[in-house]
């Protein structure tokens, strides 16, 4: 299938590893000019290079943003100008918010997860209409979970928080079809990256179990029976963000090995 990305400008935030990573990897590999951020320098300096050198594609360039901070993300667009009108596709990714249940998160916690997984979003959507608009054409694909059909225990501020991501995405697909920008959301189930490993080092210390055994009982309630990858995840998330995407908007569709039983 032809992806119809060689002309297209995407922007991939917090991409220096996991989902972000392989997402913009994929974007490069079918022949996109890819724009990556992320909070460290070094780090995203490595993931470019290393997406330059896999790819073959050099229109990869790298810039330092922490998609929680206002001003970082007008700096992003800046620079992102410098070099291009503007950008076509924009994938909203970020770091998740800390685990915890209610009575463990104060009003900063809350207040620091709504900018990190909900006003990033906002803002970063805020900047790239604009271009869109003007040139009828965009895709915005929104990284979640598959909390949002099924909330995690001891996840609180990602189940709050991304929700709201699936109700503005959904609210924008409504407002912005006439401009033929479509907008969706992408949940991950369990997909192999440091992040999930981390959640599994934090659950194995709450129950006293071995990150072997959390792993195996998560991967044995997954009709799949194992862990996703991040290229499988990316797949779908550089679909939905290309132009072979001509009649999708307004959905979320979960990347998750059949893991949530809803309909
Ligand atoms: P990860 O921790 O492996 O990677 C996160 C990336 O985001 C890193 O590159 C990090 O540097 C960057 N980042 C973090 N905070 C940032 C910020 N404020 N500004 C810019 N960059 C920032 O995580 P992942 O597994 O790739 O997951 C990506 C998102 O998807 C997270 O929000 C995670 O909670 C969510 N998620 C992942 C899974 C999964 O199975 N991997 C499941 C559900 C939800």
């Amino acid at each position: 299938m032809d992806l119809k990305l060689a002309d297209k400008t995407a922007l991939v935030t917090a991409a220096s590893r996991g989902l972000g990573f392989a997402t913009a990897k994929a974007f490069a590999g079918e022949g996109a000019r890819v724009f990556l951020c992320s909070r460290s320098g070094p780090a995203l300096l490595h993931a470019v290079e290393r997406i330059q050198n896999e790819t073959g594609n050099a229109l990869v360039y790298g810039i330092v943003a922490d998609v929680s901070l206002s001003a970082d993300i007008e700096e992003l667009f800046a620079q992102i100008q410098a070099v291009v009108p503007g950008i076509d596709i924009l994938i909203n990714n970020a770091g998740g918010p800390p685990a915890g249940a209610f009575d463990g998160v104060d009003d900063e916690l809350w207040q620091r997860a709504f900018s990190l997984s909900l006003m990033s979003v906002v803002r970063l959507t805020r900047l790239s209409l604009p271009h869109m608009r003007q040139q009828m054409w965009g895709r915005i694909v929104n990284f979640t979970s598959s909390s949002v059909k099924q909330p995690i225990e001891n996840l609180i501020l990602s189940n709050t928080f991304r929700t709201g991501v699936a109700g503005l995405s959904k609210s924008l697909a409504l407002e912005l079809a006439k401009y033929n920008i479509l907008v969706n959301v992408l949940g991950p189930g369990k997909i192999s990256t440091d992040r999930v490993a981390e959640l599994d080092k934090i659950r194995a210390v709450h129950t006293g179990e071995s990150e072997q055994q959390v792993k195996h009982q998560s991967e044995s309630a997954i009709p799949l029976g194992r862990y996703g990858s991040p290229e499988e995840f990316a797949a779908m998330a550089v679909f939905l963000g290309s132009a072979a995407n001509g009649y999708i908007t307004g959905q979320t569709v979960l990347v998750d090995g059949g893991l949530v039983r809803s309909l």
